[in-house]
Protein backbone atom coordinates (compact mmCIF):
# COMPACT_ATOMS: atom_id res chain seq x y z
CA UNK A 1 0.00 0.00 0.00
CA UNK A 2 1.20 3.73 -0.44
CA UNK A 3 1.14 6.17 2.57
CA UNK A 4 -0.66 9.03 2.40
CA UNK A 5 -0.20 11.87 4.93
CA UNK A 6 -2.73 14.47 3.65
CA UNK A 7 -2.23 13.66 -0.21
CA UNK A 8 -5.89 12.00 -0.24
CA UNK A 9 -9.10 13.64 -1.21
CA UNK A 10 -10.42 11.36 1.29
CA UNK A 11 -7.54 12.49 4.20
CA UNK A 12 -9.70 14.64 5.75
CA UNK A 13 -13.25 12.37 5.80
CA UNK A 14 -13.70 10.72 9.36
CA UNK A 15 -15.60 7.88 7.71
CA UNK A 16 -12.13 7.30 5.56
CA UNK A 17 -10.19 7.31 8.36
CA UNK A 18 -12.04 4.83 10.50
CA UNK A 19 -12.60 2.56 7.61
CA UNK A 20 -9.17 2.31 7.04
CA UNK A 21 -7.40 1.92 10.11
CA UNK A 22 -4.06 0.48 10.08
CA UNK A 23 -4.69 -2.83 11.28
CA UNK A 24 -1.67 -5.22 10.30
CA UNK A 25 2.24 -5.35 10.59
CA UNK A 26 2.21 -4.75 7.02
CA UNK A 27 -0.29 -1.90 6.87
CA UNK A 28 1.94 -0.41 10.02
CA UNK A 29 5.53 -0.91 8.32
CA UNK A 30 4.23 1.56 5.63
CA UNK A 31 4.24 4.16 7.95
CA UNK A 32 7.45 3.31 10.61
CA UNK A 33 10.54 1.03 10.22
CA UNK A 34 9.09 -1.36 12.91
CA UNK A 35 11.29 -2.84 15.96
CA UNK A 36 11.75 -6.51 16.34
CA UNK A 37 9.74 -6.45 18.67
CA UNK A 38 6.73 -4.48 17.51
CA UNK A 39 6.86 -6.95 14.80
CA UNK A 40 6.54 -9.99 17.14
CA UNK A 41 3.43 -8.15 18.94
CA UNK A 42 2.02 -7.27 15.47
CA UNK A 43 1.96 -10.50 14.48
CA UNK A 44 -0.40 -12.19 16.61
CA UNK A 45 -1.70 -9.38 18.76
CA UNK A 46 -3.61 -10.33 22.27
CA UNK A 47 -5.77 -7.13 22.20
CA UNK A 48 -7.10 -5.25 18.85
CA UNK A 49 -4.96 -3.33 17.28
CA UNK A 50 -6.06 -0.28 14.85
CA UNK A 51 -4.86 2.92 14.33
CA UNK A 52 -6.32 5.55 12.08
CA UNK A 53 -4.11 6.85 9.24
CA UNK A 54 -3.90 10.35 10.33
CA UNK A 55 -2.78 9.35 13.94
CA UNK A 56 -0.37 6.98 12.32
CA UNK A 57 1.19 9.91 10.36
CA UNK A 58 1.83 11.73 13.55
CA UNK A 59 4.19 8.73 14.61
CA UNK A 60 7.87 9.33 13.81
CA UNK A 61 9.23 6.76 11.61
CA UNK A 62 12.49 5.97 13.06
CA UNK A 63 11.98 6.77 16.74
CA UNK A 64 10.97 3.53 18.76
CA UNK A 65 10.14 5.67 21.63
CA UNK A 66 7.97 8.24 19.92
CA UNK A 67 5.10 9.15 21.96
CA UNK A 68 2.81 8.84 19.40
CA UNK A 69 3.73 5.26 18.19
CA UNK A 70 4.06 3.84 22.31
CA UNK A 71 0.54 4.26 22.41
CA UNK A 72 -0.54 2.41 19.43
CA UNK A 73 2.03 -0.11 18.34
CA UNK A 74 1.57 -2.87 20.82
CA UNK A 75 5.10 -4.30 22.31
CA UNK A 76 5.53 -8.10 23.24
CA UNK A 77 5.51 -6.30 26.69
CA UNK A 78 1.12 -6.69 26.83
CA UNK A 79 1.65 -10.62 26.44
CA UNK A 80 3.58 -10.96 29.77
CA UNK A 81 0.92 -12.58 32.76
CA UNK A 82 1.34 -10.50 35.47
CA UNK A 83 -0.65 -11.35 38.85
CA UNK A 84 -1.52 -8.01 40.27
CA UNK A 85 -3.61 -7.51 37.16
CA UNK A 86 -6.61 -7.99 35.93
CA UNK A 87 -9.40 -8.49 33.03
CA UNK A 88 -11.40 -5.66 34.42
CA UNK A 89 -9.96 -4.03 37.59
CA UNK A 90 -12.10 -1.52 38.21
CA UNK A 91 -14.93 -4.58 38.82
CA UNK A 92 -17.47 -2.19 36.16
CA UNK A 93 -19.08 -5.73 35.61
CA UNK A 94 -19.63 -6.08 39.12
CA UNK A 95 -20.98 -2.30 39.09
CA UNK A 96 -23.37 -2.77 35.87
CA UNK A 97 -26.95 -3.26 37.23
CA UNK A 98 -28.00 -3.89 33.34
CA UNK A 99 -25.74 -4.35 30.31
CA UNK A 100 -24.19 -1.33 28.91
CA UNK A 101 -24.34 0.59 32.46
CA UNK A 102 -22.01 1.38 35.24
CA UNK A 103 -23.22 2.28 38.22
CA UNK A 104 -20.20 3.36 40.94
CA UNK A 105 -21.15 6.67 42.03
CA UNK A 106 -24.62 8.06 43.87
CA UNK A 107 -25.58 10.34 41.48
CA UNK A 108 -24.30 9.48 37.84
CA UNK A 109 -23.62 6.61 35.68
CA UNK A 110 -21.44 5.76 32.28
CA UNK A 111 -23.45 4.60 29.30
CA UNK A 112 -20.84 2.55 27.85
CA UNK A 113 -22.31 2.94 23.38
CA UNK A 114 -20.04 0.68 21.92
CA UNK A 115 -16.63 -1.09 22.03
CA UNK A 116 -15.32 0.56 18.86
CA UNK A 117 -12.81 3.39 18.53
CA UNK A 118 -10.68 5.16 16.01
CA UNK A 119 -7.74 4.02 17.43
CA UNK A 120 -6.95 1.35 20.37
CA UNK A 121 -5.00 2.50 23.00
CA UNK A 122 -1.83 0.22 24.24
CA UNK A 123 -2.97 1.57 27.64
CA UNK A 124 -6.40 0.98 27.42
CA UNK A 125 -8.47 0.34 31.07
CA UNK A 126 -11.73 -1.37 28.95
CA UNK A 127 -9.57 -3.79 26.55
CA UNK A 128 -11.06 -6.89 27.77
CA UNK A 129 -14.02 -5.67 25.84
CA UNK A 130 -12.80 -2.56 23.94
CA UNK A 131 -12.17 -3.48 20.22
CA UNK A 132 -12.30 -7.48 21.39
CA UNK A 133 -16.50 -7.08 20.29
CA UNK A 134 -16.76 -5.12 17.13
CA UNK A 135 -21.13 -4.86 17.54
CA UNK A 136 -22.85 -1.76 18.58
CA UNK A 137 -25.04 -0.65 21.35
CA UNK A 138 -28.45 -2.80 20.46
CA UNK A 139 -31.86 -0.94 20.28
CA UNK A 140 -33.02 -3.42 23.23
CA UNK A 141 -29.93 -2.93 24.99
CA UNK A 142 -30.69 0.92 24.92
CA UNK A 143 -33.83 0.81 25.94
CA UNK A 144 -33.21 -1.40 28.60
CA UNK A 145 -30.26 1.14 29.85
CA UNK A 146 -32.42 4.10 29.06
CA UNK A 147 -35.09 2.56 31.32
CA UNK A 148 -32.78 2.33 34.16
CA UNK A 149 -31.53 5.45 33.85
CA UNK A 150 -35.31 6.78 33.55
CA UNK A 151 -36.24 4.41 37.10
CA UNK A 152 -33.07 5.86 39.18
CA UNK A 153 -34.21 9.66 40.25
CA UNK A 154 -31.15 10.13 41.71
CA UNK A 155 -28.99 9.63 37.75
CA UNK A 156 -28.39 13.57 37.63
CA UNK A 157 -25.37 13.15 35.42
CA UNK A 158 -25.00 10.64 31.98
CA UNK A 159 -21.42 10.35 30.71
CA UNK A 160 -21.83 8.48 27.03
CA UNK A 161 -18.49 6.67 26.85
CA UNK A 162 -17.46 3.08 25.17
CA UNK A 163 -15.40 2.30 22.75
CA UNK A 164 -15.81 5.66 21.45
CA UNK A 165 -19.66 7.49 20.96
CA UNK A 166 -18.10 9.43 18.28
CA UNK A 167 -17.75 5.82 15.92
CA UNK A 168 -21.59 6.53 15.08
CA UNK A 169 -23.00 8.92 12.52
CA UNK A 170 -24.95 11.96 13.50
CA UNK A 171 -27.91 10.42 13.56
CA UNK A 172 -27.44 7.74 15.29
CA UNK A 173 -25.61 9.70 18.39
CA UNK A 174 -28.43 12.21 18.44
CA UNK A 175 -30.82 8.93 18.68
CA UNK A 176 -28.96 7.87 21.93
CA UNK A 177 -28.61 11.63 23.43
CA UNK A 178 -32.19 12.35 22.71
CA UNK A 179 -33.40 9.69 24.51
CA UNK A 180 -31.15 10.66 27.82
CA UNK A 181 -31.71 14.59 27.37
CA UNK A 182 -35.59 13.46 27.59
CA UNK A 183 -35.37 12.32 30.96
CA UNK A 184 -36.51 14.61 33.56
CA UNK A 185 -34.00 14.38 36.00
CA UNK A 186 -31.15 14.07 34.03
CA UNK A 187 -29.43 17.56 34.03
CA UNK A 188 -26.20 16.75 32.50
CA UNK A 189 -25.01 14.95 29.60
CA UNK A 190 -20.96 13.83 29.08
CA UNK A 191 -19.21 12.41 26.54
CA UNK A 192 -16.33 10.71 26.37
CA UNK A 193 -14.07 10.48 23.69
CA UNK A 194 -10.57 10.65 21.66
CA UNK A 195 -11.99 11.59 18.04
CA UNK A 196 -10.53 14.90 18.77
CA UNK A 197 -6.88 13.31 19.18
CA UNK A 198 -7.55 9.98 16.89
CA UNK A 199 -9.86 11.28 14.28
CA UNK A 200 -10.44 14.70 14.41
CA UNK A 201 -11.89 15.20 11.35
CA UNK A 202 -15.44 13.78 12.64
CA UNK A 203 -16.01 17.15 14.34
CA UNK A 204 -17.62 18.32 11.81
CA UNK A 205 -19.99 21.73 11.95
CA UNK A 206 -23.29 19.74 11.49
CA UNK A 207 -22.09 17.00 14.13
CA UNK A 208 -21.53 20.31 17.08
CA UNK A 209 -25.05 21.77 15.45
CA UNK A 210 -26.82 18.51 16.58
CA UNK A 211 -24.79 18.42 19.43
CA UNK A 212 -26.02 22.20 20.74
CA UNK A 213 -29.34 21.53 20.78
CA UNK A 214 -29.51 18.90 23.56
CA UNK A 215 -27.12 21.10 26.00
CA UNK A 216 -25.85 21.48 29.14
CA UNK A 217 -23.23 19.23 27.28
CA UNK A 218 -19.81 18.25 28.42
CA UNK A 219 -17.26 16.62 26.47
CA UNK A 220 -13.91 15.04 27.53
CA UNK A 221 -11.35 14.05 25.40
CA UNK A 222 -7.38 12.14 26.18
CA UNK A 223 -4.83 14.12 24.87
CA UNK A 224 -1.79 12.70 26.64
CA UNK A 225 1.19 14.38 24.78
CA UNK A 226 1.68 17.84 23.48
CA UNK A 227 2.56 16.14 19.94
CA UNK A 228 -0.67 15.08 19.30
CA UNK A 229 -2.32 18.86 19.21
CA UNK A 230 -1.60 19.38 15.62
CA UNK A 231 -4.14 22.17 13.74
CA UNK A 232 -6.47 19.39 12.92
CA UNK A 233 -6.99 18.42 16.81
CA UNK A 234 -7.31 22.28 17.55
CA UNK A 235 -9.82 23.04 15.33
CA UNK A 236 -11.77 19.99 16.52
CA UNK A 237 -11.44 21.27 20.16
CA UNK A 238 -12.47 24.67 18.89
CA UNK A 239 -15.46 23.79 17.25
CA UNK A 240 -16.73 22.08 20.24
CA UNK A 241 -16.21 24.99 22.86
CA UNK A 242 -17.31 27.43 19.88
CA UNK A 243 -20.55 25.60 19.96
CA UNK A 244 -20.83 26.22 24.12
CA UNK A 245 -19.62 22.75 24.68
CA UNK A 246 -16.59 22.79 27.98
CA UNK A 247 -14.25 20.20 26.99
CA UNK A 248 -11.64 18.99 29.36
CA UNK A 249 -8.79 16.74 29.14
CA UNK A 250 -8.13 12.97 31.16
CA UNK A 251 -4.47 12.65 30.81
CA UNK A 252 -3.12 8.97 31.47
CA UNK A 253 0.55 8.86 32.99
CA UNK A 254 2.27 6.62 30.78
CA UNK A 255 6.01 5.77 31.69
CA UNK A 256 8.11 6.80 28.93
CA UNK A 257 5.49 8.58 27.25
CA UNK A 258 3.77 11.50 29.53
CA UNK A 259 6.03 11.00 32.81
CA UNK A 260 8.32 14.32 32.82
CA UNK A 261 7.15 18.01 34.06
CA UNK A 262 8.23 19.02 31.13
CA UNK A 263 6.15 17.14 29.33
CA UNK A 264 3.15 17.52 31.12
CA UNK A 265 3.81 21.06 31.35
CA UNK A 266 3.85 21.67 27.56
CA UNK A 267 0.58 19.48 26.87
CA UNK A 268 -1.46 21.28 29.73
CA UNK A 269 -0.24 24.86 28.67
CA UNK A 270 -1.10 24.06 24.91
CA UNK A 271 -4.64 22.89 26.32
CA UNK A 272 -5.29 25.95 27.97
CA UNK A 273 -4.63 27.47 24.58
CA UNK A 274 -7.40 25.29 22.88
CA UNK A 275 -9.36 26.28 26.08
CA UNK A 276 -9.93 22.41 26.73
CA UNK A 277 -9.06 22.47 30.44
CA UNK A 278 -7.25 20.02 32.30
CA UNK A 279 -9.80 17.52 34.54
CA UNK A 280 -7.90 14.55 35.43
CA UNK A 281 -4.39 12.95 35.29
CA UNK A 282 -4.97 9.40 35.73
CA UNK A 283 -2.40 6.81 37.69
CA UNK A 284 -2.49 3.94 35.07
CA UNK A 285 -5.08 1.12 36.24
CA UNK A 286 -4.01 -2.48 36.97
CA UNK A 287 -5.23 -4.01 33.50
CA UNK A 288 -3.91 -6.63 31.81
CA UNK A 289 -1.23 -5.76 29.26
CA UNK A 290 -0.48 -2.17 31.04
CA UNK A 291 2.36 -3.08 33.62
CA UNK A 292 4.87 -1.71 31.65
CA UNK A 293 3.20 1.65 31.15
CA UNK A 294 3.08 2.01 35.13
CA UNK A 295 4.73 4.69 37.03
CA UNK A 296 5.40 4.61 40.47
CA UNK A 297 2.64 7.28 42.27
CA UNK A 298 5.35 9.48 43.38
CA UNK A 299 6.11 10.26 39.87
CA UNK A 300 2.42 12.22 39.37
CA UNK A 301 2.82 13.66 42.46
CA UNK A 302 6.05 15.27 41.64
CA UNK A 303 4.32 16.56 38.62
CA UNK A 304 1.41 18.02 40.53
CA UNK A 305 3.76 19.42 42.90
CA UNK A 306 5.86 21.14 39.84
CA UNK A 307 2.62 22.53 38.19
CA UNK A 308 0.15 23.53 41.26
CA UNK A 309 1.38 27.72 42.15
CA UNK A 310 4.21 27.77 39.65
CA UNK A 311 1.26 27.95 36.64
CA UNK A 312 -1.86 28.56 36.22
CA UNK A 313 -4.45 27.22 38.13
CA UNK A 314 -6.26 26.01 35.29
CA UNK A 315 -3.72 24.16 33.81
CA UNK A 316 -3.40 22.08 37.15
CA UNK A 317 -5.42 18.44 36.69
CA UNK A 318 -6.40 16.35 39.86
CA UNK A 319 -4.25 13.31 40.01
CA UNK A 320 -6.31 10.58 40.91
CA UNK A 321 -6.14 6.70 41.16
CA UNK A 322 -8.87 4.88 40.40
CA UNK A 323 -9.61 2.22 43.16
CA UNK A 324 -8.98 -1.24 42.41
CA UNK A 325 -11.53 -3.89 42.65
CA UNK A 326 -14.18 -0.41 42.43
CA UNK A 327 -14.29 2.17 45.18
CA UNK A 328 -14.16 5.27 42.40
CA UNK A 329 -11.22 7.77 41.33
CA UNK A 330 -9.09 8.75 44.47
CA UNK A 331 -7.64 11.86 44.27
CA UNK A 332 -3.93 12.17 45.40
CA UNK A 333 -1.58 15.08 45.37
CA UNK A 334 1.40 16.75 47.39
CA UNK A 335 0.31 17.11 50.81
CA UNK A 336 0.54 21.18 51.83
CA UNK A 337 -1.41 20.87 55.34
CA UNK A 338 1.35 20.05 57.34
CA UNK A 339 -0.61 19.91 60.99
CA UNK A 340 -3.77 20.43 62.54
CA UNK A 341 -4.67 21.58 66.26
CA UNK A 342 -7.60 23.33 67.58
CA UNK A 343 -6.33 26.85 67.30
CA UNK A 344 -4.40 26.66 63.86
CA UNK A 345 -3.19 25.35 61.20
CA UNK A 346 0.00 24.83 59.73
CA UNK A 347 0.52 24.60 55.62
CA UNK A 348 3.15 25.16 53.32
CA UNK A 349 3.21 27.19 50.30
CA UNK A 350 4.13 25.91 46.87
CA UNK A 351 7.46 27.30 46.93
CA UNK A 352 8.15 26.03 50.32
CA UNK A 353 7.47 28.56 52.96
CA UNK A 354 5.74 27.71 55.85
CA UNK A 355 2.88 29.46 57.23
CA UNK A 356 0.34 29.56 60.07
CA UNK A 357 -3.04 29.70 59.86
CA UNK A 358 -5.51 30.19 62.76
CA UNK A 359 -8.64 28.57 63.20
CA UNK A 360 -11.91 30.67 64.03
CA UNK A 361 -13.18 30.62 67.42
CA UNK A 362 -16.31 28.18 66.82
C1 LIG B 1 -14.91 8.24 36.14
C2 LIG B 1 -16.24 7.70 36.34
C3 LIG B 1 -17.33 8.57 36.53
C4 LIG B 1 -17.19 10.08 36.53
O1 LIG B 1 -16.44 10.53 37.57
P1 LIG B 1 -16.24 12.11 37.76
O2 LIG B 1 -15.26 12.19 38.90
O3 LIG B 1 -17.57 12.67 38.07
O4 LIG B 1 -15.68 12.64 36.48
C5 LIG B 1 -18.56 8.02 36.73
N1 LIG B 1 -18.74 6.69 36.73
C6 LIG B 1 -17.73 5.83 36.58
C7 LIG B 1 -18.00 4.37 36.62
C8 LIG B 1 -16.44 6.31 36.35
O5 LIG B 1 -15.43 5.46 36.17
Amino acid sequence: MSVCLGCSSKWHDWRWQLRNRLRTREELAAYIDLTTDEEKALTEPIFTVGVTPYFASLMDRTDPNCPIRRQVIPLSAESRGICHLHRDPLNEEGLSPVPRIIHRYPDRVVLLATEICHTYCRHCTRRRRVGMMEHGLTMAELDRAIAYIASHEEVRDVLISGGDPLIYSNRQIERIIARVRAIPHVEIIRIGTRAPVTNPFRVTPDFVAMLRKYHPIWINVQFNHYREITPESARACSLLVDAGIPVGNQTVLLRGINDSLEVQRCLVHELLKLRVRPYYLYQCDLAEGIEHFRTRVAKGIEIIEGLRGHTSGMAVPTFVIDAPGGGGKIPIGPQYLISQSPEKVVLRTYDGKIVEYPEPDV
